[in-house]
């Protein structure tokens, strides 16, 4: 029905990121009851497409009925929908980082809830990030630094602001700071994040995605830093050994 005979329809890529030509490798109507006083004609079609240019296979459902007829353009406008559907404007994708298991999945979960806009469980797992990156590079704790009452810093002496050493996520971000993976600036970043600084989720401010954007980019390089090299170190080694054995006699 409604051009599915044809083998070939334009359809939204995923993969290519817009519109490409498809394949139509199956498609098939769905009958439906409907009340013809309501409709003058209702036709539910699926299909399934394949990419020309990259064979990312994708669902399309087409629904058209009388009411999608634009009387000033005279032609049909039905309802396209495609799954998996695009990814909204904001959408990051997954950097490449050689994660250990459980902190990749954790890692591919912070984005997909980023980008489905899951935004409290996506803060929940940032903190979750933080933590097993602090806890991979043996930080437990770090210094803190102190303020009075009015929220003015607390000089010592010398004048030097006081710290102290906290085991809460904001030592652990400061020790990351002493342990040199990540830098000053990107730490106070984190500090500002208010949803950071909630220890349990039924706590959280619900962040906006623009807090949230803010802490990946901040953390990514942290875990690059943390995994990536360490990993890009590790596959070295496993050359360098793989390179001795071939060369032994
Ligand atoms: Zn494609």
């Amino acid at each position: 029905m409604a051009g599915d005979e044809m083998k070939e329809e334009k359809a939204y890529c995923r993969e290519c990121a817009g519109e490409r030509r498809h394949d139509v490798l199956f498609s098939h109507e769905i009958e439906h009851d409907y009340n013809p006083e309501d409709f003058a004609f209702f036709e539910d079609t699926w299909a399934m497409l394949s990419c020309r240019g990259c064979d990312t296979v994708a669902v399309r459902r087409r629904l058209a009925t009388d009411h999608h007829y634009n009387f000033n353009a005279e032609e049909l406008e039905p309802d396209i929908s495609i799954y998996p559907p695009a990814p909204p404007d904001h959408a990051i994708s997954v950097p490449d980082y050689d994660l250990p298991p459980r902190l990749r999945r954790l890692h591919r979960e912070v984005i997909d809830a980023f980008n489905e806009e899951i935004v409290t469980l996506c803060a929940a797992g940032l903190r979750g990030l933080i933590e097993g990156a602090c806890l991979e590079k043996g930080v437990k704790k770090g210094p803190v630094p102190l303020f009075d009452d009015a929220g003015n810093p607390k000089v010592d002496a010398s004048g030097k602001q006081e710290t102290k050493i906290k085991k809460n996520l904001e030592g652990k971000i400061a020790g990351l700071v002493v342990a040199g993976v990540l830098g000053s600036e990107g730490a106070a970043h984190l500090h500002e994040l208010r949803f950071l600084g909630n220890e349990a989720v039924h706590e959280l401010a619900a962040p906006s995605l623009q807090e949230l954007k803010l802490a990946i980019d901040i953390i990514h390089p942290v875990l690059d830093a943390v995994f990536g090299q360490h990993t890009r170190v590790e596959s070295l080694k496993a050359l360098k050994a793989i390179r001795k054995k071939k060369t032994k006699p």
